[in-house]
């Protein structure tokens, strides 16, 4: 293969993932122009281009060294890992990217118990993931016909091709559609930047982590909320237990109250409703939950 001074990554064409794929990489810093064939984007700034593919195809060209990095499902990666044991040994989860969240679950048909693996024992479960169901049945023990299909698997039983269907499940609402019941998790999945287990050793390791760099700063702070609000100082414990990511609070004395302080503090991760209430029975008020929009330690 001819040597590469541009780092090359893969992502998918058309699908749930592009979108916030092609945001993650703008906050990045990085601008695309692409090409007449859609295929192939040239990096504007940075050496950095794009080349956009189905997502199954992303594994693969990665272990082959056509692409350095790639935007894949877990749920795609861990497959490829599984069924090309020696290829998919060189490739590693770079990062997690907190999109594209979804499972890769075993269902049953509604009206079908589930009382554990044991009961699959001898059925025929439909799926797209031979590789990653066969290991949850290894190390299950469990001994089932795995029937491997393309798409449309969550008709299989109604069509009797099978008893049960092992399949990617976000809402669930494609399973009650098809009248069947989430049974077992084989897989928490999200999207993540793929790569082989070294960075190449010439300028496209030194590309790879600086993109790296500015890819952990742009997670940061999308993960980050600034919380405000003013709290009994008798209830600050309970309170700073309550806040995402175990932040050090600042604190700041409030005039002419010397039982109250205005708490600021920043949380990793977003703050939910159940946790504000919580604050609120602990006694604080006025709390304000802000997105940041830069940070610099
Ligand atoms: P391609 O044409 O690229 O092969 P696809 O149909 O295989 O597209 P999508 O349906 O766009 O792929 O899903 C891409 C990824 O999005 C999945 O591999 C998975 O990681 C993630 N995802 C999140 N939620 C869901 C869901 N409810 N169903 C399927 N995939 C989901
Ligand atoms: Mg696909």
């Amino acid at each position: 293969m001819k040597p590469r001074d541009r780092l090359r990554i893969a992502m998918q064409k058309s699908g749930r993932l592009t979108e916030p794929a092609q945001e993650l990489l703008a906050r990045c810093g990085l601008k695309f122009r692409q090409s007449r064939d859609k295929l192939f984007c040239f990096g504007e700034g940075e050496p950095v281009d794009l080349l956009l593919v189905r997502d199954d195809d992303i594994p693969g060209l990665i272990a082959e060294g056509v692409c350095d990095l790639g935007i894949v499902g877990r749920n795609v990666l861990r497959e490829f890992q599984f069924s090309n044991v020696e290829a998919g040994t060189g490739l590693d989860e770079l990062r997690p990217l907190g999109f594209g969240h979804c499972r890769l679950s075993i269902a049953v048909p509604q009206e079908d118990a589930y009382d554990g693996p044991a009961q699959l024992g001898g059925q025929r479960i439909a799926t797209s993931y031979p590789g990653l169901l066969g290991e949850w049945l290894r190390s299950n023990g469990v001994d089932a016909k795995v029937v491997m299909l393309a798409g449309s698997v969550e008709i299989a039983p109604r069509l009797g091709t099978a008893d049960a269907i092992c399949d990617l499940v976000s809402s669930g609402a494609t399973l009650v559609a098809n009248q069947l019941r989430e049974a077992a998790v084989v897989v928490e999945s999200e999207a993540v930047l793929a790569g082989r287990r070294e960075l190449p050793a010439d300028e496209r390791g030194e590309i790879a982590e600086l993109l790296l760099r500015r890819l952990d700063g742009v997670i940061q702070v999308r993960d980050s909320r600034l919380i405000l609000m003013q709290a009994p100082r008798h209830s600050l414990a309970e309170i700073t237990r309550l806040l995402p990511g175990a932040p050090v609070p600042t604190l700041t004395a409030v005039d002419g109250a010397p039982d109250q302080v205005v708490l600021q503090a920043l949380c990793a991760g977003s703050v939910s409703w159940r946790q504000l209430e919580e604050m609120k029975r602990a006694g604080a008020r006025d709390m304000l939950v802000l997105p940041v929009e830069k940070m610099l330690a």
